[in-house]
């Protein structure tokens, strides 16, 4: 199935019942490994808002959700600065997951989990619906549970934008 946004055209890549049902395997991964925890899920916005809405009514355990966004503007020297806006819960000794719509290079994960550290959580994890493989620059050791792993190929869909468009698709779509 074809769709167009903003005049380019995308097709469909992966549909809301797989998406669900992958979903469903990392939530009882989620909910084993932090059975008798009190973990704190921090999505990041925009992209995550319907995978966060989504996974979260696979966990069973007590837990808290919280939501940032990471600001990329240009500093001196044009060097790009990254701040995290929003993160006002203490996260000293908690269990932390991050919570991606798409780990693509890493960079801005690899700087919003040195961020989290500062904090001293018990535990940092990561768990992004999307990974793209070919494209890591930024390697992290955190534990990572992945939806799926996809080519190099734009996606949109599912939180996920084209020009600020599309994020309310319920499947994913990769250009084509
Ligand atoms: P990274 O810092 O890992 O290179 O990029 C992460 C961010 O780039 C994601 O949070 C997302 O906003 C954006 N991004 C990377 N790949 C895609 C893609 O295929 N589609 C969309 N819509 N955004 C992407």
């Amino acid at each position: 199935m074809k769709i167009q946004i903003d005049q380019k055209e995308f097709k469909l890549m992966i549909d809301h019942a797989q998406i669900r049902k992958q979903l469903h395997l990392i939530g009882i991964q989620l909910n084993m490994t932090y059975a008798n925890h009190v973990p704190v899920f921090v999505g990041v916005l925009n992209g995550s808002f319907m995978f966060m809405a989504d996974l979260m009514k696979e966990i069973d355990i007590a837990a808290e959700v919280t939501f940032v966004k990471v600001a990329s503007y240009q500093g001196e020297e044009s060097k790009a600065i990254k701040e995290v806006i929003g993160l006002n819960i203490d996260l000293k000794g908690r269990e932390v997951i991050v919570v991606e719509d798409i780990v693509d290079t890493g960079k801005t994960m690899d700087y919003l989990l040195r961020e989290i550290k500062k904090q001293e959580p018990a535990s940092l994890a990561v768990c992004t619906l999307l990974k793209k493989p070919g494209k890591i620059l930024y390697n992290f050791l955190e534990t990572v549970y992945i939806g799926f792993e996809i080519s190099d190929e734009f996606v949109v869909g599912y939180g996920l934008d084209y020009n600020g468009l599309g994020r309310n698709l319920k499947d994913i779509y990769k250009a084509c």
